[in-house]
């Protein structure tokens, strides 16, 4: 049978200290509680505008007869997404196909337009993009293109940050950045672009943009603009 050992002196306090920390502990957590969000706060926020939507259906697809707006949504939710997972606060001026007018506005433009405004100055976001499908007569017209309002500087930044991550991977894709007259854009002092990500009235860009490749390469290009413009 094995002689049961008295604790040494020295073992003793060691023991007395290890209790006495163990209550504080139990202590602490008691009244003083670590909040259980332990994720930390976005420190950016994005608007993310799908331009058009409900009864004004934008540029329309010259094969597949898509609407502009069907895919300004699908390009937005992508892009929110990837934004989201990169800890980005993203709020989206429509999420779903219904116009932002009033229903009883006699001028619906204007309305929906207002709306946006309204959306993006009680955001608290830093930055807002636009995204639209393009369309031109002649049908060779093709590429992505990358306005800002005249005279936002930051807004001209974003546009070069976003421009140059598109150059890079999207193979045809010739920088355009320029400058654009669009009221999301005039609207706000908050750096802004729009973002026309190709001609719908160009058949063979029309299939890149419908797919779910291109959509994703695309969106993914445009978050390593913004990442970039945040120096994330
Ligand atoms: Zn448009």
């Amino acid at each position: 049978m094995r002689k049961i050992k008295f604790l040494t002196i020295k073992k003793r306090a060691i023991v007395v200290g290890l209790l006495c920390v163990l209550a504080i502990g139990v202590f602490c957590g008691t009244y003083f509680p670590i909040k259980a969000s332990a994720t930390p706060k976005p420190v950016h926020t994005i608007v993310i505008d799908a331009g058009h939507g409900g009864i004004d259906g934008g540029a329309v697809g010259k094969v597949s007869g898509i609407d502009e707006s069907h895919l300004n949504l699908e390009y937005a939710m992508e892009l929110k997404s990837l934004c989201e997972n990169f800890g980005i606060r993203v709020v989206m001026t429509r999420s779903d196909m219904n116009g932002l007018y009033s229903i009883s506005a006699p001028n619906k433009k204007k309305s929906e337009m207002e709306k946006r405004r309204q959306i993006i100055e009680s955001s608290g976001a830093d930055l807002v993009v636009s995204l639209h499908m393009n369309s031109f007569p002649l049908p060779s017209a093709r590429g992505a293109q990358v306005y800002y309002a005249d005279g936002n500087e930051s807004g001209k930044v974003l546009a070069e940050r976003v421009g140059n991550a598109l150059h890079q991977s999207i193979d045809y894709a010739k920088k355009t950045v320029k400058v654009g007259d669009y009221y999301v854009l005039n609207c706000t002092s908050k750096a802004g672009i729009l973002v026309e990500c190709g001609f719908l009235s160009n058949a063979e860009e029309e299939n890149l943009l419908i797919s779910e490749k291109y959509k994703e390469n695309f969106c993914y290009s445009l978050l390593c603009g913004i990442l970039n413009f945040y120096e994330m």
